[in-house]
């Protein structure tokens, strides 16, 4: 039995109801949360008043972040490669939990320009490894025709009786190289100020790209923008994560070698839902990040703001709100902590859990965000103060990395494939 001599107030660290961060964790957290108060914060804020021509212009703050947050070596690939998977499962949420806390735009900005390096690095090839290794890059999967598509890759969601079209983007195998020709969407992130992309596309093995079970053959190709044939469109503008921009990517006979595919007909499914589950596990700590900034604004305002004869935070109503806040935000820390617990343990990864995470969080931070607000009264509606800002960009998670619904209907596959396999 716990006994208490008096009630007193928990003991909350910088992510709450935090018992178990070790001293090396801890000080992990303080660097990343300084530099997401210190750097990322305040040009996020700048970044999301600005136009999206004007946030990639050379004289964006856009890039000192970039330069800043390369000098920190937090996102050190080699680093973070060689830790191990308990470590891993523990310390990247950290970091992201609290980079995203400054501005998720941000944090998204640097994982998804790594993401092509990081690919490159995972296969050990050294002739991937020095041409993409330091290249700035992004992950173009969807296309204008494919968006759910694309994260229902293996068809198993297609209206009965019919096929996935075939999409925008083609590629196909003539001797030792891909030809590719289409265009991504105007949504792959990092795109306009990216230099090589983590392609996954249709292709035309010599029988067509049509699967017979209703899908595609795909392919997942490493390609460089300084290519003949690539250009780009406008930077697109949008309601949330303004800081982090999209983009089209056009291939028009783009001839890459191909020793930079880096997974054929038969594993490109496995590598695209691969990243799919990094990515939704990503978002679920992120959106972490963001529903607990929002309550703190919210908090920090209830203390400070006077109506009805006292601060906010006097009234009871508004604590039960304030206190139904803290709790969503540690109900999302702990859905997505243990799903990167999950991912890196012995079952290894899944993809049902990272949506778990992602559709949960991402619903949750939307809730927080609104509901932060509300607290804020008509400040909250301004651009003064943070919490429009906040609610945008939860907004637009509910879309990215999979739309929220498409992937609760996959998700709920997936579980249904588990008690069948059980019973
Ligand atoms: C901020 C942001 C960042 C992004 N970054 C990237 C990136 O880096 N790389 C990249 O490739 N893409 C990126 N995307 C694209 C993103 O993955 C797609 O927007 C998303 O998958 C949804 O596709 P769509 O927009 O074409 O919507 P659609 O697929 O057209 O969906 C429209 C509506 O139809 C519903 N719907 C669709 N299919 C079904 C179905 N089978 N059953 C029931 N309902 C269905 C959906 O629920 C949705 O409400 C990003 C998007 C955003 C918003």
């Amino acid at each position: 039995m716990f006994h208490f001599d008096k009630l007193s107030a928990p003991v909350l660290g910088l992510t709450g109801l935090d018992a178990a961060l070790s001293e090396e964790e801890r000080s992990i957290q303080d660097v990343c949360n300084r530099f997401a108060r210190e750097v990322m914060r305040p040009i996020g804020e700048k970044l999301d008043k600005m136009s999206a021509e004007e946030v990639i212009a050379p004289e964006s703050p856009l890039w000192d972040y970039l330069k800043q947050m390369e000098e920190t070596g937090i996102l050190d690939l080699e680093a973070l490669g060689a830790m191990s998977d308990e470590e891993k499962s523990r310390i990247i949420p950290i970091i992201f939990e609290e980079l995203a806390w400054g501005d998720v735009g941000l944090a998204m900005t640097m994982m998804v320009l790594k993401f092509p390096a990081f690919a490159a690095y995972n296969s050990g090839n050294p002739e991937l490894i020095e041409r993409f290794g330091k290249l700035r890059g992004c992950w173009a999967a969807t296309q204008p025709d494919r968006g759910s598509d694309m994260v229902d890759l293996d068809a198993s969601e297609v209206f009965p009786g019919s096929n996935q079209g075939r999409g925008n983007i083609v590629a196909r195998l003539e001797g030792d190289e891909l030809v590719i020709n289409g265009q991504t969407s105007a949504w792959v992130s990092a795109t306009p100020i990216a230099e090589c992309a983590l392609l996954y596309c249709q292709c035309d093995y010599g029988d067509g790209v049509h699967h017979k079970d209703g899908g595609l053959n795909y392919t997942a190709v490493l390609v460089p923008f300084d290519l003949e044939g690539v250009s780009k469109g406008k930077p697109l503008e949008k309601l949330g994560m303004r800081s982090l921009c999209q983009g089209e990517v056009y291939f028009d006979e783009v001839r890459v070698p191909k020793s930079y595919v880096l997974e054929g007909q038969d594993s490109a499914y496995g590598s695209f839902f691969g990243a799919l589950t990094f990515g939704n596990m990503e978002m679920g700590i992120s959106f972490t990040g963001v529903a607990r900034a929002a309550y703190e604004h919210a908090l920090e305002y209830v203390h400070e703001r006077k109506q009805g004869g006292a601060t906010l935070i006097e009234h009871q109503g508004v604590r039960t709100r304030i206190f139904d806040l803290f709790r969503k935000v540690e109900s999302c820390r702990a859905m997505a902590q243990r799903v990167f617990a999950y991912n890196y343990g012995p079952n290894g990864a899944n993809l049902a859990a990272s949506i778990a995470s992602k559709t949960f969080v991402t619903q949750t931070a939307y809730e927080v965000t609104s509901d932060a607000l509300q607290l804020f009264g008509g400040n909250g509606l301004t651009t003064e103060y943070p919490l429009e800002k906040l609610l945008r960009d939860a907004r637009a998670a509910l879309i990215a990395d999979g739309e929220n619904n498409v992937l609760t209907l996959k998700g709920g596959t997936l579980i249904s494939n588990a008690y069948q396999q059980n019973n």
